[in-house]
């Protein structure tokens, strides 16, 4: 039944995509990459209010997936990184003029040991009246080059900072360099998190995966209007899970909708190439070692109708017995 519900949801709403942004940094010319001016941002909100986009809060979304509630495409949720003073002293402002929500994400560590960039905690609390605040991990670590046992630690020490200082716990969480992969998700399972937010191109609809949600980064020189015309490939990725131990790719297997006859295929170093879908199955040989640590993967209908992995080399490996 309930498949049968998500089906008549699929068909219906193949098409309607939400989208999720990422800032970092604001008015801060020391980071281009990472930085948003508010010359940008201003024109960024202006171009939502004038176009029908209406700015939401990432719970709501959440609760509309939960719900089985269909996600109108024209749905726009505001998330913010790091919990820099910049987003404090430049970005806020903004926020409270359009009164648009957003979700800030604090790296519990650097607050707490006020470092220089960051926001207090009185200044998250202010924020808090005006969005949504959630976990951005202790340390900032690359997770995946850490043991189960130490996700979990560095997770949990920021879950009780974070509630002991501002009187609430937080809701969702965003990994630190959006890295991530199973073994970190299922430590992450423990915390019940209502949201788990990676940081690669996509869109959210209401077969999306609340504990794996796409967001793309209107940071440095970015293209707002291209931005929102990412939709997303309902895609079940079977090769690869992990970065491959030898650092040669030898295929990649996926199942997409089996009206798809030809599609497109992007990885990091190699480019983009065209293939074939057999019977909605799609078997491709690769054979290449892939030059890059961080290797984005993407099929595509197209350069915007996409489903995106990311595969991460992992650095350090440990000869600790995994409990958690
Ligand atoms: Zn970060």
């Amino acid at each position: 039944m309930k498949l049968f519900f998500l089906l008549i949801v699929s068909y219906f709403y193949l098409f309607a995509d939400a989208h999720i942004f990422v800032y970092h940094r604001f008015e801060d010319k020391r980071h281009f990459s990472t930085n948003t001016s508010i010359e940008h941002l201003k024109k960024q909100f202006e171009y939502f209010k004038n176009n029908n986009y209406k700015v939401v809060a990432l719970s709501k979304i959440i609760y509309n997936i939960n719900h089985h509630i269909p996600i109108p495409d024209n749905w726009v949720a505001l998330t913010i990184d790091d919990g820099y003073k910049s987003f404090y002293q430049y970005g806020l402002p903004i926020f409270k003029q359009y009164n648009y929500p957003f979700s800030l994400y604090v790296y519990v560590e650097a607050t707490k040991k006020h470092y220089g960039d960051y926001m207090n905690w009185d200044q998250i609390k202010e924020a808090s009246k005006y969005g949504e605040i959630g976990l951005h991990s202790y340390s900032h670590p690359h997770l995946l080059n850490l043991t189960n046992q130490e996700i979990y630690q560095d997770t949990k020490k920021a879950y009780d900072i974070f509630v002991k200082n501002l009187g609430f716990k937080p809701k969702s969480y965003a990994y630190p360099y959006g890295e991530y992969n199973s073994k970190v998700q299922n430590v992450l399972k423990k915390f019940n998190f209502d949201a788990i937010l990676n940081q690669s191109t996509g869109s959210i609809n209401n077969l999306t995966d609340t504990q794996d949600i796409f967001r793309i980064a209107l940071t440095g020189k970015v293209n707002l209007i291209d931005k929102l015309k990412y939709k997303t490939l309902q895609t079940t990725w079977i090769e690869p899970k992990y970065f491959p131990k030898s650092g040669v790719l030898k295929s990649i297997i996926a199942k997409v909708d089996p009206k798809i006859k030809k599609a497109k295929l992007y990885i990091t170093g190699l480019g983009w190439s065209d293939i074939k879908v057999k019977n909605g199955i799609i078997n491709q040989n690769i054979n290449k070692y892939l030059p890059n640590s961080r290797t984005r993967i993407i099929i595509g209908r197209n350069y915007y109708h996409i489903s995106t992995q990311i595969i991460t080399k992992i650095k350090r490996k440990k000869n600790v017995k995994q409990h958690i």
